[in-house]
């Protein structure tokens, strides 16, 4: 199903600095070339995945809110600016009755047959104080799905995060904790070696969807810690796309085929017989070539 590109117009409703700050990374982007940028937006109900989206695109274009149940399918929404379209794809949570559904995994794979992923948003909430072994199971889900590759182009988002952090320590202490703790539960779902991550680390973003988002006075919405958010993860989003690394293509073999991260352990047992058979070549030229006349006589003394 082609879906409609419209005009970005939901642009004109951020305020100049933001609309400046956009139109420029927009503008990085196409001096490399990159004219259309398809981001997937993954994690748990209720996190904030489509409020993101609709704080990105700065309209209601998705269906938000605490008692609203959740669209059953995911849908990509399209926007063009000046010859760049950007491509979201919101999803519907991957928890149901506290394991995750595959049957959604699956959905979402359909739904993204053909479709070229640029980035991953991974959304989470900042004022939740643990990780649990739920979040690994979906991190695991969303590697076994789509391969670990997925995650060089992941960046983790903690909405909710205009708040308060709990004993006594300081939003700078308590968001930098927070957020190593969702990275460090990604890494390791995703297989990632630390080695690995060095090189290609996943970055995070504090977002506050909410209307009542302190501003500054440019007018930008901001974080606690002064940040104007809204840029600030279009920048994050722009870097580790000019970062480099490959887009995640979902063709049928990845929908139907097995664990993408599998896929090389295939060889492994062929590998195996033909280092096998080689060895029985040598020996064989050991025994009858090389030492034609005593074979035994060295093998069993
Ligand atoms: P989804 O299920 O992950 O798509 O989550 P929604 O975007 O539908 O958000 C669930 C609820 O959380 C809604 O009531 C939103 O208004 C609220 N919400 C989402 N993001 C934020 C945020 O950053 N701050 C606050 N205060 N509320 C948020
Ligand atoms: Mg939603």
């Amino acid at each position: 199903m082609a879906s409609l590109v419209r005009e970005w117009a939901g642009i004109q409703q951020f305020p100049a600095a933001t609309q400046t700050k956009l139109l420029e990374l927009l503008g990085n982007l196409k001096q490399e070339n990159v004219n259309t940028l398809t981001i997937l937006v993954m994690g748990k109900g209720g996190v904030g995945k489509s409020s993101t989206l609709n704080s990105i695109i700065g309209e209601r274009v998705v269906a938000a809110g605490a008692f609203q149940a959740e669209a059953p399918r995911p849908v990509m929404i399209s926007r063009s600016r000046a010859g760049f379209t950007l491509n979201i794809i919101d999803t519907p949570g991957l928890v149901e009755a506290g394991y995750v559904n595959d049957q959604a995994l699956d959905l979402i794979k359909r739904f993204l047959l053909n479709k070229t992923i640029d980035v991953l948003l991974y959304v989470d909430r900042l004022d939740v104080y643990r990780v649990d072994n739920l979040d690994s199971q979906i991190v695991k889900a969303i590697t076994n799905a789509f391969g670990k590759q997925i995650w060089r182009r992941g960046i983790v988002v903690l909405t909710h995060a205009q708040m308060s952090p709990p004993d006594g320590l300081s939003y700078e202490e308590y968001s930098s904790k927070r957020s190593a703790a969702v990275v460090k539960v990604v890494r390791q779902g995703a297989q990632m070696k630390k080695s690995e991550f060095k090189r290609t680390p996943i970055p995070h973003v504090l977002v506050e969807n909410s209307g009542r988002c302190n501003k500054n006075e440019s007018d930008e919405k901001i974080l606690p810690n002064g940040t104007a958010w809204i840029s600030d993860l279009v920048q994050t989003i722009t870097e580790i796309v000019l970062r480099g690394g490959q887009s995640i293509f979902v063709d049928k073999e990845l929908i139907e085929g097995p664990n993408p991260n599998e896929r090389g352990k295939l060889f492994i047992p062929l590998l195996l017989a033909f280092q096998v058979s080689y060895f029985f070549k040598d020996f064989y030229l050991y025994c009858n070539v090389i030492t034609p006349f005593a074979p035994q006589k060295k093998l069993y003394p």
